[in-house]
């Protein structure tokens, strides 16, 4: 008997090693945690281009959004560990752990890393029909009208949400929130009018701001963006220290082989070198990781470090859901 389940363990064990070594030889699905169209669906749509170059497989980009982003990696700790689904998310995987009361994933125990992709910074927009016209005019504005307006978000955990925190926090008005499936959406109704403001990525924002569907009041990194080099920084306009930049990186579930993982590694150095997907994600504000960040190591060392930088944060903030 216990021959025959040694056998039995050590054929499995051939065959998934075999099936490592042979490894993609289908196409891969690549989730995104929010609606198409929008900041990650549209870095995501990119890299699927690049990788699906170096794996010589179809890399197909799936949106599986809801709940701020929470769904689809609950989805991936319950899929095959076989290297055919893989999730690309963003800093919201940090902010998870503090924001929701039940989380049914563990960012630090339920994935195996492939690695970090790109960085990409957010901008502070509004509807055009909104009057101030600077940042400083837009905090006066706010706090004199709070009762009246909102501000779009892709619901509790997306960069959206906590980058609104951060500003209401800082200029001490809250607004009413109106959480979306993604920002893609959440934009169709700022230029709508339906809703007042929000804070977005400049990989959703950048078309929308040349183009003067949306106003702009300031970039949320240190320096400006290069692509959108007409907009100051929110520290060029008095709030300083106000800095949100939204990595990104890439999961696979638990258990996924080792050759796998090192392949996929392999596939996404690359990519993040590859000049094409540079400047096609540096025209909209993006900029792709360094080779050395794009490892299983250096993701995990960076979600260890921001889980333990948002947790006291969001905790102070005290919002929360179940
Ligand atoms: N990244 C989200 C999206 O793709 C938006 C967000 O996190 O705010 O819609």
């Amino acid at each position: 008997m216990k021959i025959k389940s040694l056998l039995c363990a050590s054929s499995l064990l051939l065959v998934t090693s075999v099936a490592a070594q042979d490894y993609p030889t289908k196409q891969i699905s690549l989730a995104i945690p929010f609606a198409a169209g929008g900041p990650t669906d549209t870095l995501g749509r990119n890299l699927a281009v690049v990788m699906t170059q170096q794996l010589k497989q179809q890399v197909i980009v799936e949106n599986v959004p809801g709940a701020g982003g929470t769904i689809a990696p609950a989805r991936l700790t319950k899929a095959k560990p076989d290297g055919y689904s893989l999730l690309l998310h963003h800093i919201g995987m940090s902010t998870a752990p503090a924001l929701y009361r039940k989380l049914s994933f563990n960012p630090l125990t339920d994935f195996e890393y492939v690695g970090q992709v790109a960085d990409v910074p957010m901008t502070v927009i509004a509807k055009t029909g909104l009057p101030p016209d600077n940042l400083v005019e837009l905090i006066a504005y706010v706090k004199k009208n709070k009762e009246k307006l909102n501000l779009g978000n892709a619901g509790l955990g997306a960069a959206s949400h906590l980058c609104g925190l951060l500003f209401m926090s800082r200029i001490e008005a809250n607004i009413q929130t109106i959480p979306y499936n993604g920002t893609a959406p959440a934009m169709t109704a700022l230029m709508g009018g339906q809703i007042d403001l929000m804070c977005d990525q400049t990989t959703n924002t950048t078309q929308q701001i040349k183009s003067g569907r949306v106003k702009v009041y300031g970039v949320t990194t240190a320096q400006r963006v290069p692509s959108l080099s007409m907009v100051p920084t929110m520290a060029e306009q008095g709030m300083k220290g106000f800095e949100v930049s939204v990595w990104h990186g890439i999961y696979a579930p638990k258990g996924t082989p080792k050759p796998v993982v090192d392949k996929l590694v392999a596939a996404l150095q690359t990519s993040v070198q590859d000049a094409q997907f540079k400047s096609r994600i540096g025209e909209l504000g993006a900029q792709a990781v360094s080779k050395d960040k794009a490892t299983p190591d250096a993701l995990a060392k960076h979600l260890k470090a921001e889980i333990e930088k948002w947790g006291p944060i969001i905790q102070k903030a005290g919002t929360y859901a179940d």
